[in-house]
């Protein structure tokens, strides 16, 4: 038999077109199925039958003497000739069906041989009562032999057709014909019947048995498929991050166990959001299987795996020998996404098709190695790439101090920073030159380690944003000075920095409204500064949030400027009321080409009709020379270092508008 029980069953039973088709085919796959059992039931029934037929000499010798050695020849020729014509029908290979006439064969003959020297007794009586046995070999037809329900109604029909003979022949007495004739009638037709019910029970024992089967090929079908779906992305077709979360496991073990390495590649596509925002999410979409599609293709060669890890970020796993092997691979990956050269055109950095920026980290020694750490690192690579200007490979350094354990304490330390009070704020004065007043303060941030070591904002600043704990420091700083100083002071604007991963927070601007809200503070005494970098998108969510931040009153205010280079861009995007010109602009306006390019700003920005705030001021000159130059704000040592709310109202100093000049701190 070529196929299973069940995928014969499964094909037939799915027929339904043609049910008679579907019932021929059960049939002759019941008969091919219970043909194995068959055959061995024949045998082993046969085996058994023998002895018991030939110990049934004894009744010879006990109730028939006279004739036993006749009987008892018979019984050892048939016994002999059955199991001898069984046994090489077997061997020979013979068909089912020809056992089964072979053994009904032998039924008949076993009868007949024992009977007609049997009925030469001279115990006639005795004989009378051992006929019944005869009963026996029709229970064998229909009972004992597994024959089909056919032969099995012949052989047992022969066996009563001899009986009847033989008791014609034998006994002339009618009432004893009447009572065993009644009695050999009896047998055959309940055994028949009991041979018929038992071939139905088989058929349907076998229906019921195949149906199981059936269901649970289905039950397991459907659970592969189940399993299938709950591992892949529905977009692209790759392992989604549940399947990459079962498989890095799986290769943690291993390195544990056998120190067999490999590397975690994080790939990002970059400028994801604009291009969706600008071509729509359907062609983002096709991007994005086209980036997939790619991408399994390039890792086909290194034997590695490839998932999406959500959005626009895809995972690949691959084993290494050495770090050349990491690098290749991910160049490999970096390079042949662009060379797909799917076109981007909104991206503004010089290139105009889309590419990826890879981080990539590795297993090796470490006292406390994680698998959340890998991860992690191949995270901070992968932020390095982007911050490096994106289509960039970034491998994850351990040596980098950047990288060093105590990033990894900045970042659980932060977590804790608002509930253990280790986060405080303090401000530093933004002075209006026409009137030569302090008109505002900016809020800047400080942690300080539980130890009271000071972290600074150059570094924390990046780990929040890479941790998402800015968004509740963030929000903690508005809340805590609309508390410290615009629900008490008449300070006329204080100003907040904003990181960008804020305004794509959904809700913010709603959060921001309800602070203001709960202080009773007026949004217009609130500023936001918003850093000029690389790592925002001016995407449509950022444009909207702060949209909603204007309609509250709050002013925007650009951080900042010139340091980054999508600054020019952003003052088309967005009504800036203040533009803070970067330090290093003033700083350099000591030499003639410096002073020139800082007024270059300053026109650009004024022709622009934004008000212009330059940061940095440390010295006299570079007062005078602001003044010179017209400009709206100044903040910098000059005029007032950074402190604490409490030492700035100590010291009296008039950062409020009414109290007169700013001196320097
Ligand atoms: P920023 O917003 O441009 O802040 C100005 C930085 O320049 C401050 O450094 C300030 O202390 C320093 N500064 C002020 N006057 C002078 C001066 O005359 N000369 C020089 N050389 N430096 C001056 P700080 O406090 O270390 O802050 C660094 C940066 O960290 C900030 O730059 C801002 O981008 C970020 N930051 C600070 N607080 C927050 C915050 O609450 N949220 C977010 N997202 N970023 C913050
Ligand atoms: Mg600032
Ligand atoms: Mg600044």
């Amino acid at each position: 038999m070529t196929h299973t029980l069940a995928d014969t069953a499964g094909l037939d039973l799915h027929q339904e077109a043609s049910p008679q088709r579907s019932k021929d085919a059960l049939r002759t796959l019941f008969l091919e199925e219970a043909d194995v059992q068959r055959r061995k039931a024949i045998r082993q029934g046969l085996w058994l039958a023998v002895p018991i037929y030939l110990m049934f000499s004894l009744m010879d010798i006990l109730l028939v003497p006279d004739v036993a050695p006749h009987t008892m020849f018979a019984r050892f020729v048939v016994s002999i000739c059955a199991l001898l014509t069984l046994e090489m029908q077997i061997r020979a290979g013979a068909k089912t069906n020809q056992l089964d006439i072979a053994c009904a064969t032998a039924l008949i003959c076993s009868y007949v041989g024992w009977l007609m020297p049997a009925m030469m007794t001279s115990y006639a009586t005795n004989m009378s009562y051992y006929m019944v046995f005869g009963a026996m070999f029709m229970m064998g037809a229909n009972l004992f032999f597994t024959f089909n329900f056919s032969l099995s109604i012949f052989t047992s029909s022969l066996v009563l057709l001899t009986y009847f003979v033989a008791l014609s022949y034998f006994h002339q007495d009618i009432y004893y014909q009447i009572a065993f004739g009644t009695f050999y009638f009896s047998c055959f037709v309940f055994t028949s019947y009991v041979n018929f019910r038992l071939n139905r029970e088989r058929y349907h024992v076998f229906l019921n048995a195949i149906e199981a089967k059936v269901q649970q090929r289905q039950a397991e079908e459907r659970g592969v498929a189940l399993l299938r779906l709950s591992n892949t992305d529905p977009l692209t077709g790759l392992e989604n991050r549940r399947a990459i979360d079962g498989r890095l496991r799986h290769l943690w073990d291993e390195w544990t166990e056998k120190e067999r390495n490999f590397a975690v590649f994080l790939i990002d596509v970059d400028f994801f959001k604009k291009y969706n925002d600008f071509y729509g999410h359907q062609e983002g979409d096709r991007c994005l299987m086209q980036v997939a599609q790619t991408l399994q293709d390039s890792m086909s060669r290194f034997d590695a795996v490839i998932g999406r890890y959500g959005g626009e970020e895809f995972i690949a796993l691959a084993r290494f020998t050495t770090a050349r092997d990491i690098e290749e691979i991910a160049e490999t990956m970096r390079q042949t996404v662009q060379d797909l050269s799917l076109t981007h055109e909104r991206r503004r950095d010089g290139t105009s098709v889309i590419t990826v920026s890879v981080g990539v980290s590795y297993t090796r020694p470490h006292p406390d190695a994680k698998l959340e750490r890998l991860i992690n690192e191949a995270d901070r690579a992968l932020y390095l790439a982007k911050a490096n200007g994106r289509n960039t490979v970034k491998l994850f350094d351990p040596n980098d101090p950047n990288n060093s354990d105590d990033t990894e304490n900045v970042a659980a330390l932060l977590n804790i920073a608002i509930a253990q009070n280790l986060v405080s704020l303090v401000y530093q004065p933004i002075k209006t030159l026409s009137t030569d007043r302090a008109t505002g303060l900016e809020a800047l941030m400080r942690l300080r380690l539980l130890d009271g070591t000071l972290v600074p904002p150059s570094i924390f600043i990046p780990i929040a944003e890479r941790t998402g704990v800015i968004t509740d420091l963030g929000l903690w700083a508005i809340r805590t000075v609309c508390q410290q100083v615009l629900s008490c002071e008449e300070t006329s604007v204080v100003s907040v920095n904003v990181s960008p991963i804020q305004l794509k927070c959904p809700g913010f601007a709603t959060s921001v409204a309800a602070i203001l809200g709960e202080m009773g503070v007026a949004g217009g005494r609130l500023a936001l500064e918003i850093t000029e970098g690389l790592e925002v998108d001016m995407n449509s969510d950022v444009l909207r949030c702060i949209s909603d931040l204007k309609t509250l009153g709050v002013k925007i205010w650009l951080d900042d400027f010139g340091t980054g280079f999508a600054g020019l861009s952003w003052l088309r995007l967005v009504e800036f009321d203040t533009v803070k010109i970067d330090k290093s602009f003033l700083h350099d306006a000591c030499t003639p080409c410096g002073k020139a390019m800082l007024s270059d700003i300053v026109d650009l920005i004024r022709n622009r009709g934004h008000k212009i705030l330059v940061e940095g001021v440390e010295t006299a000159e570079q007062m005078e020379l602001l003044k010179e130059l017209r400009i709206d704000q100044v903040q910098g040592y000059y005029v007032g270092r950074p402190a604490a709310i409490e030492k700035l109202k100590r010291n009296r100093v008039p950062y409020l508008p009414r109290t007169g000049l700013i001196r320097p701190i």
